[in-house]
């Protein structure tokens, strides 16, 4: 194939067309059909597992527990889920009626968007590939896949996973960079699922207006940590070093940054040291944490520590730098302020600055003054104060006392708001992210009900409505 745009384009024409064809017998298949469609992508799954993990590696150095534990066991977790439920959620559901048509049946029918796009990131590249895939395919959609172009390694296992499972009408992977996803992006989807940052999410909810696509964005953004004065601080130290340096701080739902009552500062950075102390004794931490994904990410962490100290924030926890293996220490920087870039983009690396505040109330104001979170952390014991919280505050999810696991609960939708993202998934919620709720009123046909609305409207009707209005009203 030409490598030209124009090719591209003709080419993922012709491919979309015929996922198009197929995907009209997609919308005729039972629950029971769709099931075996997700134990064939278990079984691929599985059968890849070796080879994900030695691509994870070669891609940013991923330690196999990680991928284990944050690649593969939520996927298998989600197909679970589905399994077990899709015949329940495809069948239509009944619900009332209202007067005067209460002799009908009303029904939400749960159809397939018909074909879809997903478009992944590279820092959880398989599972943020695989995760909507599970969704599409359970709602009967015919979908294409384009992953990162950062994680290559991986998305060859992903493409492979894909063809071993499903033949290229019903799903297909297509690897390449942004021209790809842009050329993919002129094909008139009917959904375009994306996980990414949110100035490329603005390009791609732009790219769905010319045809009107539905949009799922799962976008990211700077989401805060809140420690109160009446909070556990060795667990709160404990839980936000870990889901930090996940990853090494590569998770759109990482806690970004700590708002702290300013007098607890010293004694909570006491415990953050100490919870370093014990990850790190088990182990190499090195080791255990991923690598920057690529030399542009890794400069850029540079470049954000340097101009916060340039600023006058402290490094009070590591701040080392690893240029061979690309990777950076843990990192924990007080005093920063706000014209600081730490505190203007999402950090989506592993260091952690703690903001002293006054009281909840700043918390929230600091919270409140800036775009609306992926994720809100609460560290509190103060039934009063989590839920002054919780209602002065709009974010995508939040999780009180813990961090990053309120994702792996498929009974909660996981999504965005506004600024992180429109829409959410996992479990029924990505179901019906890829499904249309379809109203049908099937109408009682012994006699015409709606007869009676019919002009002329003489006198006898115009006392029936009048009759009507007051019922309604
Ligand atoms: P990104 O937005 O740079 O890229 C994501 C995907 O979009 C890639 O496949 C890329 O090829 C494609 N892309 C990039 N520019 C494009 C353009 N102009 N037009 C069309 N396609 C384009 O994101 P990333 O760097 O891969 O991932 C990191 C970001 O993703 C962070 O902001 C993170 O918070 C966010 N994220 C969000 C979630 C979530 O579930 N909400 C999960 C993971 C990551």
């Amino acid at each position: 194939m030409e490598n030209t745009l124009h090719s591209v384009d003709l080419s993922f024409s012709a491919l979309y067309q015929k996922q198009l064809a197929f995907s009209h017998s997609l919308r005729l298949t039972s629950a029971k059909e769709r099931i075996a469609k997700l134990d064939r992508l278990h079984a691929a799954v599985s059968a890849h597992e070796e080879a994900l993990i030695e691509a994870m590696w070669a891609d940013f150095k991923k330690p196999s527990v990680e991928v284990k534990l944050t690649e593969l066991a939520p996927l298998y977790m989600e197909i679970k889920h589905f399994k077990k439920n899709l015949s329940k959620w495809m069948r239509p559901k009944k619900v009332s009626n209202h007067f005067p048509f209460l002799l009908g049946k009303s029904r939400i029918h749960y159809e397939p968007k018909g074909v879809v796009l997903i478009i992944a990131p590279w820092n959880y590249p398989f599972y943020l590939a695989l995760a909507p895939l599970i969704a599409a395919v359970a709602a009967g959609n015919a979908v294409t896949i384009k992953p990162s172009e950062f994680t290559t390694h991986t998305a060859k296992i992903i493409s492979k996973v894909i063809a071993s499972a499903f033949t290229p009408d019903e799903v297909q992977v297509v690897e390449g960079g942004i021209e790809v996803s842009q050329a993919l992006l002129e094909q008139p989807f009917h959904h375009i699922f994306f996980t990414g940052s949110t100035p490329v999410g603005r390009e791609i909810m732009k790219a769905a207006a010319k045809h009107l696509a539905g949009v799922t964005l799962e976008l990211g953004g700077k989401s805060p940590a809140i420690i109160d004065e009446s909070a556990d601080l060795p667990a709160a130290a404990a839980k936000l070093m870990w889901g930090k340096f996940l990853n090494a701080g590569q998770t759109c739902i990482a806690p970004d940054y700590v708002l702290i009552n300013k007098d607890m500062t010293t004694v909570f950075m006491a415990e953050l040291e100490k919870a370093l102390e014990t990850f790190e004794s088990k182990s190499k931490a090195s080791v255990d944490m991923s690598a920057i994904v690529s030399e542009r990410h890794y400069q850029r962490m540079r470049h954000l520590l340097q101009d916060a100290t340039e600023k006058g924030a402290k490094i009070l926890l590591g701040g080392h730098f690893d240029n061979e293996n690309r990777r950076l220490s843990p990192t924990v920087v007080t005093e920063v302020t706000s014209d600081m870039l730490l505190m203007q983009e999402e950090i989506f690396g592993p260091i952690l600055p703690l903001v002293g505040v006054k009281h909840t109330q700043d918390a929230i104001d600091h919270i409140n003054a800036n775009d609306k979170p992926l994720a809100l952390y609460v560290f509190s014991r103060n039934s009063f104060k989590i839920d002054q919280i919780l209602q002065q505050t709009s974010s995508g999810g939040s999780c009180i006392n813990d961090v990053v696991v309120h994702i792996t609960n498929p009974e909660l939708p996981f999504g965005g708001i506004n600024q992180s993202g429109l829409g959410n998934y996992h479990g029924l919620a990505g179901f019906k992210a890829f499904s249309h709720e379809k109203s049908v009123f099937h109408q009682f046909t012994r006699f015409n009900v709606n007869k009676m609305l019919y002009p002329p409207y003489g006198p006898q009707k115009q006392k029936l409505i009048k009759w009507l209005m007051k019922l309604i009203k």
